[in-house]
């Protein structure tokens, strides 16, 4: 049962907006190690042109211009793997933090699982993350996702149809399922909505 209101307020999440919750000191701090890598990678294989010592690509030593770029791209494509997993450490943190779940348990869980069994433990956090917190219908406060009444106005968060019991969305005028009329009190307004139901599959 509660699986349909989950369901049905599915969350909408944007890639670059949930990029954002990534703190912006990692997002920098990951840049900045990029190009001191970077940087050093460049130096040390010059080193080795000028030094006739060992140079990234071998092939490629009588063309220092071409090898330097492929050793970036090396390094590029190391660093954005690397950039990858951080930023989703980071992610994990914030998003846990906002769900209410324990983020510093996550984020602990997810680094130690890293070197030997890589994404399993993003996998596991994505597979058992708590839904997001949402605004009461009524008041406006914030409510979490398993609350069964809005702590602040009694709001009933879990409404069921009157009729047949099953769960509906405040927004639904009439039962999914049903069919009955969710603005009129059950018997009144109920029976006009019932007699059109049942005359239609007749026609
Ligand atoms: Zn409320
Ligand atoms: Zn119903």
């Amino acid at each position: 049962m509660r699986l349909i209101r989950f369901r049905r307020k599915k969350e909408n999440l944007r890639f670059w907006q949930e990029f954002k919750i990534v703190p912006r000191w990692l997002v920098w701090t990951v840049f900045a190690l990029f190009l001191i890598a970077q940087s050093i990678a460049l130096m040390v294989n010059l080193d080795g042109f000028r030094t006739g010592g060992d140079i990234f690509p071998p092939e490629l030593r009588s063309d220092p211009v071409l090898a330097s770029l492929a050793l970036a791209g090396v390094v590029t494509l190391v660093s954005l793997f690397f950039a990858f997993f951080v930023f989703l450490a980071g992610y994990v943190n914030r998003d846990a933090r906002r769900r209410g779940m324990s983020s510093g348990l996550w984020t602990f869980l997810v680094i130690v699982l890293f070197p030997a069994y890589f994404a399993i433990g993003f996998i596991i956090y994505f597979l058992m993350r708590e839904p997001l917190p949402y605004n009461c219908p009524q008041c406006g406060s914030t409510v979490g996702a398993r609350f069964n009444y809005c702590p602040n106005c009694k709001c009933n968060l879990h409404p069921s149809c009157p009729q047949c019991k099953r769960e509906v969305v405040e927004s639904d005028k009439y039962c999914p399922y049903c069919g009955q009329d969710l603005a009129a009190p059950p018997g009144t307004g109920a029976g006009a909505a019932a007699g059109t139901q049942t005359s239609s599959p007749q026609l």
